[in-house]
């Protein structure tokens, strides 16, 4: 699934520093030169236009990342985001990327 021009301006919220810490610990772990985010924060605007996105996502709320590693398997990615990171966090591996939130939503298909 292909998720394109989905990062957009937060209106002053930013994303939560959590999703920061997920990108730091992946960056230690991987010591790759790139971490793809293919979708940070959407407007429901946006968000209502995708297919296959929650109506509720945790991306509007600036709290959900699509990340993809390059040459690095995205279950692999799941599994460590929850092992070292925090056990509460859902990561959801697809194909082309792995969707990271830790919203109390569970029915997120895309
Ligand atoms: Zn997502």
């Amino acid at each position: 699934m292909d998720l394109p021009g989905t990062i957009e301006p937060t209106n002053g919220s930013g994303l939560h520093p959590w999703l920061m810490d997920l990108l730091f610990v992946l960056h230690w772990k991987y010591n790759k030169d790139e971490i793809k985010i293919l979708s940070g924060y959407r407007t429901s605007e946006t968000n209502a236009q995708l297919e296959g996105a929650a109506l509720n996502s945790q991306h509007m709320r600036a709290m959900a990342l699509d990340i993809h590693i390059p040459d690095v398997d995205n279950d692999a990615v799941a599994r460590d985001v929850k092992t070292f990171i925090y056990a509460a966090w859902e990561c959801t591996p697809g194909r082309d990327f792995v969707h990271c939130d830790f919203g109390p939503l569970r029915s997120w298909v895309g």
